[in-house]
């Protein structure tokens, strides 16, 4: 039996990068895939979030100059290309992926719908939800919050490049401890950067819990959907 029967799977855009430092790494991202294959053999039920960060960030480009709905308009498509290359990693292995978007944007993926995903779904088939919300000023935290929350799913399992959420970042402070669990309200106090705060508030008042773990160790999500303790758990 697995832990979680049906989820939402976030994963970075930054992380897809791999130590390229930009745009998609072959190896990650088939990384990805293989332990998305191995946990969708289990029968869990899978929707997917990706974002876009290796490719575009709408801040990053306001703060060169660009207008700020264009820069998000950039970055949702950002999304696009990191959920077509997921699914296309998907495919070539046997698993039957699906792509949605946020936007219309039709062959390139079909306009997202709650109600087809779900079905999707429960015929074991994977769904990756792309352009965030579709909406700028948004993040796909926030995105993966929200479609987490549509599609029912048990948790939101939030796959970084650190092992949980830390009193403070582990990448720049050696003496910051890890959580084993903690609340959505302690997350907010603290002001701890694991989530925009829209994310979390969103999480926190429609009770989708949301896991926190290295989606970059290999067997890491294997290990959660069997409940393993390796990661954070944020809940009311
Ligand atoms: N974005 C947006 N609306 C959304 C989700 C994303 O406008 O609902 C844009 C925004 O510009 C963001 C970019 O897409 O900077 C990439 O998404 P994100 O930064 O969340 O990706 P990640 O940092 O997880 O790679």
């Amino acid at each position: 039996m697995t832990k979680f029967k049906r989820i939402l799977l976030k994963l970075s855009g930054e992380s897809l990068q791999g130590q390229q430092g930009y745009g998609i790494d072959q190896q990650r991202l088939s990384d990805y895939a293989v332990q998305i294959k191995e946990i969708a053999q289990q029968g869990v039920q899978i929707g997917i979030v990706i974002g876009g960060g290796n490719i575009f960030r709408g801040l990053s480009g306001a703060a060169s100059g660009l207008d700020r709905v264009k820069g998000d308009q950039m970055g949702m498509l950002a999304t696009v290309i990191n959920s077509l290359a997921l699914g296309s990693a998907l495919t070539s292995i046997g698993v039957k992926a699906r792509v949605m978007t946020a936007v219309r944007m039709e062959p390139i993926g079909e306009f997202y719908n709650k109600w087809v995903a779900i079905e999707a779904m429960e015929r074991g088939e994977i769904v990756i939800m792309s352009c965030g919300t579709g909406q700028p000023y948004f993040t796909t935290d926030t995105g993966s919050s929200l479609r987490g929350i549509e599609i029912e799913a048990d948790v939101m399992l939030k796959g970084t490049r650190v092992d949980g959420i830390y009193t403070a970042d582990p990448e720049k402070d050696p003496t910051a401890t890890k959580f084993d669990d903690i609340s959505y309200n302690e997350v907010l106090q603290r002001g701890l950067r694991v989530m925009d705060i829209t994310a979390i508030a969103m999480c926190k008042e429609n009770n989708l819990p949301i896991y926190v773990f290295n989606m970059d160790k290999l067997g890491n999500l294997k290990r959660v959907i069997n409940g393993e303790p390796i990661g954070t758990y944020v809940h009311p």
